[in-house]
Parts: C-alpha cells; structure tokens; sequence
C-alpha cells in the first residue's frame, strides 16, 4: 500500500534523465549568451539553440527558421492569436475557434474581444469532435484566423486538423493550431495538415517547464506576427528576451526522443491505455468513456463512474495523481467547460476523471490503478443513496433517517 503512481501526464511530464543529461553543460561551463556574437561562449550557446531548433522543426515537417522560441504553449497561443489580430487588423477582425480549447486559446480570444475583435466559439459533437462544415460556414469576408487545438488535454479527442486546414487555406484564412497534447505522441506534420501556426510545449513531452515554441510558417507564405514582447529584437525580432538555452536545449532534446521513439511508444502506451479501460469496464458497471474512442491519443482515457463525485473519488485514491478534467479555478468543483461543451447525460461530468499515461508508466502501475479505482468506487457507491435507488434497492438504511 501506499505506492505512489503518476498518472496525470496531461497536466505535465517528468523530464526524461537522457533530457537532463543534455541540458546540464548550459547551466555551468557552456553558459553563454546565445546572443553574444565575439566569443566562444556566445557561439557554443548559439550553435546549441540552432540544433534543438532543426530537432523542434524536424518533429513537425517544418524548416528550423519557422521556429520561435517561447517560455511555452500559454505564450506561443498568446503570440500567435494576439500576433496575427494586431498584424492583419486591416484585413478583418473576426477569429474562430472551438468551445472545447485549452484556457490559453480562449482567454486570449476574450481579452481580443475586450479590443473589439469578434470571435466565434463552434460547438463540438457529443465525441467531442469539431464538425469542419462549422468551420466553413462560420467564414466570412472579415475573418482573418481560425484556432483550433490539435487534441483536447481533458478527454484527449484529436480534430480533423488537415480538413480545417484544407478549408482554411481555401479561404484564404490563415491556421493557428495548439498542439501542446499531441506533438511528440502522434505524427504532425504542418504541411500535411495546412497548418500556418503551431504551439508545443517541451513539459508536456518530457521535457523541462517554461520553454516552447511556435511555429510560423514562412516556407511558402510568410506569415507575419505583431511582436508581443518587445526588447533586444530576439527571434527575429517576433519575441524578444535572452534564450532559455538549458531549456530549448532540453526542448530540441526532448523532441528529437519522441521522434525516434514515438511508433514504438505510442503502441505501448495505446496498450496500456486500452488493459485500463478494459480492466475498469469489466470490474465495474455503470462507466463509460468521454469523447471519442476512435479519433483520440492513445494516451489517454477520461472515464465517468456515475454516482460517485470524481473529487471524492480523487481524495480516496490520494496516492495515485489523477484529475478531474481541467484544473478548477473557483473553490465549488463545477465540470470543466470541456466536459459541458460535450452536452453529457446527467452526472456524467460530475463523475469524470482523466487518467493521462505517460513514457514511464507500466502494465504493474496500471493493474494496481484499475484494482485501486475499482475497489474505491465500489466503496462509494456503496455510500450512495442514488446507487441504492438506481439498482432498484432501498436506500441505504444504515446511516441516521
Ligand atoms: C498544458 C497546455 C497548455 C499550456 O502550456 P504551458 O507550456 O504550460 O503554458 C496549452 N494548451 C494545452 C492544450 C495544454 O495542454
């Protein structure tokens, strides 16, 4: 008892040792300024950045120049909404993008509409999936981006981000896509699916936290960002501010890793993945999965176990990191937006809990979080008077009447 199990890889990842390993020399005798142009230090440190940068573009079919380096995914979708609004105001002042995206797509987009810009926000299916004719017809004359994330980092669903960026591209709209969840564990290519701007960040694949990068595409259409961050004309002058050279080193590390292990990886994780589910299905009636099955990453799984409250079954299973969808931010636990944009049967939402399967994750860890899972949730429910209703039994008669 009381082994410990990190199953929340969503929310972020351990950095991988062979990632430490390649960061450490820039914290001590290679710590120069990638931006110092007359000595040894600066080079060396330059001469690294430019490496993690062909190893970030490699990982997404884009050209290393195409690449600018942020603090992380939170910047890079700030950068390139706010970017793209300021540069192209004078082509239009309309942008849309998905209920369903992460807080960093959608605060953005409603401080963009506090300056007057308009957004429109589609709704998904039940699976959880964005419709592409929503897409098109939510086109017009004024449009000037559309945002949509690449797979959700609550119930793990991926879009059908090639068909929007075909129907983009036909518009002449430009493509922004957060793909924070899934670069690194699924194959994406920024030509394949016509994407214009790409945001990834080096925590979710086993990278260090605070450094990402954006992609803007320039190889056959520049694609031109009003700079957020002024200053020393870093990055070509779209981000300014010294390199995080331990951390893009970490970043180019990171990817070129997931690049040569990711068929292998993604099988292994798709298998634990689905032993889980499989395991928590047989061991319990009344669960069902959120989102889509078919179009999802193969690393993660958000389950319902219905009369039972997710927090309470996160407080039993204290040990084992789990989550209830998105972190909450107001202290009376309410489903996350994802979750609701979804339109669940009642309790669903409220039952809900993601379990994110990461690269150091095994079979042992996930038999003891299926027989973990089961054993709580059968306790609770136990406790449930709606269990006991539902099941056709009398309420629990133990407790005070
Ligand atoms: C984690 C995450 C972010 C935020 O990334 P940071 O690098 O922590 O700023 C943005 N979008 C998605 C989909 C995420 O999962």
């Amino acid at each position: 008892m009381g082994k410990e199990v990190y199953f929340d890889n969503h929310a972020t990842t351990p950095v991988d040792p062979r990632v430490v390993e390649a960061m450490l020399p820039y914290f001590t005798e290679k710590f120069g300024n990638a931006a110092s142009k007359s000595h040894r230090f600066g080079w060396e440190a330059e001469r690294a950045v430019e490496t993690a940068r062909r190893q970030v573009a490699a990982l997404i079919g884009a050209e290393a120049r195409e690449i600018v380096f942020t603090s992380g995914a939170t910047e890079s979708n700030n950068l390139a909404l706010k970017g793209v609004a300021e540069r192209y105001a004078g082509q239009g002042d309309h942008l849309i993008t998905a209920l369903t995206e992460h807080k960093a797509v959608l605060d953005p987009c409603r401080a963009l509409e506090r300056r007057g810009y308009r957004v429109t926000y589609l709704p998904v299916d039940r699976e959880g999936l964005l419709d592409p004719d929503d897409v098109r017809k939510a086109i017009t004359p004024r449009t000037i981006l559309i945002s949509v994330m690449y797979a959700n980092n609550e119930i793990g669903v991926v879009q059908p981000i090639a068909e929007i960026g075909r129907i983009a591209r036909e518009h002449g709209v430009l493509f922004h896509t957060d793909a924070t969840q899934a670069v690194g564990k699924i194959p994406v290519d920024v030509n394949r699916d016509a994407v214009d701007l790409l945001s990834l960040s080096a925590h979710k694949m086993y990278g260090p936290k605070g450094v990402g990068a954006l992609y803007v595409r320039h190889r056959d259409r520049q694609v031109e960002l009003a700079a957020q961050m002024d200053g020393g004309g870093h990055e070509r002058g779209v981000r300014s501010g010294t390199l995080n050279v331990p951390g893009i080193v970490g970043l180019g590390e990171a990817c070129a890793i997931c690049q040569q292990e990711m068929p292998q990886e993604a099988e292994r994780l798709r298998r634990l993945r689905d032993r889980l589910k499989t395991l928590l299905e047989s061991g319990l009636e009344e669960v069902y999965v959120n989102g889509s099955m078919e179009r999802r990453l193969p690393n993660n799984l958000n389950m319902s176990f219905l009369y039972v409250e997710a927090d309470a079954l996160l407080v039993a299973l204290k040990d084992i990191a789990l989550s209830t969808g998105s972190a909450c931010t107001s202290a009376i636990p309410e489903p996350s937006h994802v979750l609701r944009a979804l339109h669940l049967p009642e309790g669903r939402a409220q039952s809900a809990v993601r379990f994110g399967l990461g690269r150091f994750n095994t079979e042992e860890e996930v038999d003891y979080v299926a027989a973990r899972v089961i054993e709580a949730v059968t306790k609770l429910r136990e406790l449930s008077p709606l269990y006991e209703l539902a099941r056709g039994g009398s309420p629990n008669a133990s407790g005070p009447s």
